[in-house]
């Protein structure tokens, strides 16, 4: 984990609520990222308190990196980002993260994310190459909180409208069934929705672990989450710590999430 000290250049409005932050300063020309998509860093707010964030740019000659905020209600990193002003300094922490790994001959993507996962899909619609082919279930507020992505491939984007709360059904049900044949289903966004969407994918439709990606990027009442967490964590912990010798990734989160379900997280 290497961290990196960085100042505020300039913010600037993506949409209403999707705030860019363009961070900049001698350690980021070093910056060693995954280089994926999806690839991120954590932000630090404080001496225990640290959120995740998607590299939006990342431009190694001007030292700079753009990091996109959803500007939800409540949250350290959300309103650090409202409050941020040029020359305000942040911490970004970080090992080369990322998870979007689509074969490179695949026929087919279909990216499903809420705001939080905008930055990415952005980010792999804009690399996409001449030729290959993407289609994003993007789940956003309003139609106010559409984007704009350029691209050298053939994309087609669907923009549907829900509240973050109510986001995670919309984003079930844009992974209910996908196009035929063998293709590649990145999905991020509310974390129980995309536990729901690893699980149907895997189990329902049966996809090998190399047609899909899923990321929970946050959590609907998360104090509540927490609460509970505290509660039983004596029980929860071992068992977590136990699967960890699970070396196969898929069947790490099946065990993972059947510990969870029995306690209600
Ligand atoms: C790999 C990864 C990449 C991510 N990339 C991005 C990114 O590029 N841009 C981005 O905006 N987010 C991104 N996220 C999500 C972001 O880390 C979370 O939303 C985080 O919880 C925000 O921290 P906070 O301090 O603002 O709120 P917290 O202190 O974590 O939460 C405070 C309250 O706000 C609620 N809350 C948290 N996030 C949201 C939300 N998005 N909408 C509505 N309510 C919310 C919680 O339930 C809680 O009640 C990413 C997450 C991961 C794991």
């Amino acid at each position: 984990m290497t961290a990196y000290r960085a100042t505020v250049l300039r913010t600037t409005a993506v949409t209403p609520l999707m705030l860019r932050v363009t961070l900049g300063g001698e350690e980021l020309r070093d910056y060693r990222g995954s280089g994926l998509p999806d690839e991120s860093c954590r932000l630090v707010f404080g001496p225990d308190t640290t959120r995740n964030y998607t590299i939006r740019r990342r431009d190694p000659v001007a030292a700079e990196i753009d990091i996109d905020f959803v500007l939800h209600d409540g949250g350290v990193a959300a309103a650090w980002a409202r409050a941020a002003r040029t020359g305000d300094g942040i911490t970004l922490s970080g090992a080369p993260a990322g998870k979007y790994a689509p074969a490179p001959d695949v026929p087919w993507r279909l990216l499903v994310g809420d705001a939080t996962a905008l930055p990415a899909i952005g980010r792999a619609i804009e690399e996409l190459p001449a030729g290959a082919s993407a289609h994003a279930v993007c789940v956003v507020d309003n139609p106010d909180e559409r984007q704009t992505f350029d691209s050298q491939g053939n994309v087609t984007v669907d923009w549907v409208y829900a509240s973050a709360r109510e986001a995670g059904d919309a984003l079930r049900q844009a992974t209910l069934t996908l196009p035929d044949g063998p293709g590649y289903t990145w999905v991020a966004g509310e974390a129980s929705a995309t536990r729901d969407i690893r699980r149907h994918l895997r189990h329902t439709l049966g996809l090998p672990a190399s047609r899909y990606d899923t990321v929970g990027y946050w959590r609907v009442d998360a104090e509540r989450w927490e609460r509970r967490y505290r509660e039983v964590a004596a029980v929860v912990d071992p068992r977590i710590a136990a699967a960890d010798a699970i070396t196969d990734d898929e069947q790490y989160f099946d065990a993972v999430d059947d510990i969870y379900a029995e306690v209600g997280l």
